[in-house]
């Protein structure tokens, strides 16, 4: 028998979320059964998407998660007993098994991890789900082209970042946005972004301070944030401009969405808005790793992980992300 511990929904939060919603629990696994492995988990991440899954049904674009059971999400881990051919102990993994720290799974849910010189946890931040995100959402959703001016929102995170990094080595002006003055100063300073805007010392007339960072305006919107932003951002915006809508962090809590006013400007400039899940997308992901080694061996791409230790501690990074607890990816590393 071995023993984990893992983190259960208690309650859906109602709001921001709070520790009373999550419940730690222990269980005790035994023997990996035909076609099963068991993996002791190193690292798993908190993501935004998941507070959408916490509503239940009609929360989010992913199925909701039940009360009473353990919550899932990536996780990276190590088989320490195999009963399946294609795994041996001592393999690295990718699952969507994380919130714990060891389980069972049949060998076809787990894939094997090569990770060909990077630390295993990039493949669940700049190398993984968030990386594919700000590739594919930069490149192909917004269509990048010459000259375009780029802002984008939540820029210091894990999906922000990349995106300021790879529309800065392809040449583009960027502007990025994000809470606090040491976000403010990693993107212009370590990551080279043009100008970065701290929203906030602007809530109300965030126009105002983005119109000062891109006096003759936006091209492309790589949208993580929603309510104020997206008004700026069609405020600020250039004929044809092409806004990515990746995500709207600042609406997941709100009792009451906030309701662009707006909207019509995308009528006469001709503005394209397009949502987009990553997910649909995999199609790029030979791609991205090609490219994002590429980048990483050139010295062109960094990243930022903030790690919290121990399963215990992993509801209050998942409630940190909507604090701005974070700078890059939110990490949470399993002894
Ligand atoms: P981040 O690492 O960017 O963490 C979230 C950040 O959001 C925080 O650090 C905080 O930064 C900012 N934030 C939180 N609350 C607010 C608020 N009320 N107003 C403004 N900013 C806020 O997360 P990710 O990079 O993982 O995700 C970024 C976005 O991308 C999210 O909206 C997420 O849902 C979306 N996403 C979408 C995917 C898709 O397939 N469509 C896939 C992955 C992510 P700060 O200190 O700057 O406030």
């Amino acid at each position: 028998m071995t023993r984990s511990r893992e983190i259960r929904l208690l309650s859906r939060p109602d709001g921001r979320p709070t520790a009373a919603n999550f419940e730690l629990a222990e269980v005790e696994l035994p023997e990996p059964g035909p076609g099963e492995a068991q993996v002791r988990n190193r690292w798993m991440t908190v993501d935004p998407y998941m507070r959408g899954r916490m509503n239940g049904e009609e929360g989010s674009y992913v199925s909701p998660f039940h009360l009473g059971e353990p919550l899932m999400g990536g996780a990276v881990g190590e088989v320490i007993a195999s009963n399946d051919p294609s795994l041996q102990a001592g393999d690295l993994v990718r699952s969507d098994y994380g919130w714990r720290e060891a389980f069972n799974a049949q060998a076809g849910k787990l894939r094997k991890l090569d990770a060909q010189g990077l630390p295993p946890e990039a493949f669940l931040g700049v190398a993984g789900m968030p990386g594919l995100t700000a590739y594919v959402g930069l490149l192909r959703v917004a269509a990048l082209k010459p000259g375009d001016v780029v802002l984008v929102s939540a820029a210091a995170g894990a999906v922000g970042s990349l995106v300021c990094q790879i529309a800065k080595l392809k040449g583009h002006a960027v502007i990025g946005t994000a809470g606090g003055a040491e976000k403010v100063r990693y993107l212009t300073e370590e990551l080279g972004v043009d100008a970065a805007v701290d929203y906030r010392q602007h809530a109300g007339r965030l126009t105002q301070a983005l119109a000062a960072a891109a006096p003759e305006g936006i091209d492309v919107y790589f949208e993580n944030v929603g309510g104020e932003h997206l008004e700026a951002a069609l405020n600020i915006a250039r004929p044809f401009a092409r806004f990515a809508l990746c995500g709207m962090i600042s609406q997941y809590n709100a009792g009451e969405p906030y309701g662009v006013r707006n909207l019509m400007l995308a009528v006469g400039r001709q503005i394209r808005l397009q949502g987009f899940i990553a997910g649909s997308y995999t199609d790029m992901t030979a791609d991205f790793l090609r490219d994002l080694r590429a980048w990483i061996a050139e010295g062109r791409i960094k990243w930022r992980e903030t790690v919290v230790e121990g399963i215990e501690n992993a509801p209050a990074a998942f409630i940190g992300l909507f604090s701005g607890r974070n700078l890059g990816k939110a990490l949470v590393k399993l002894s």
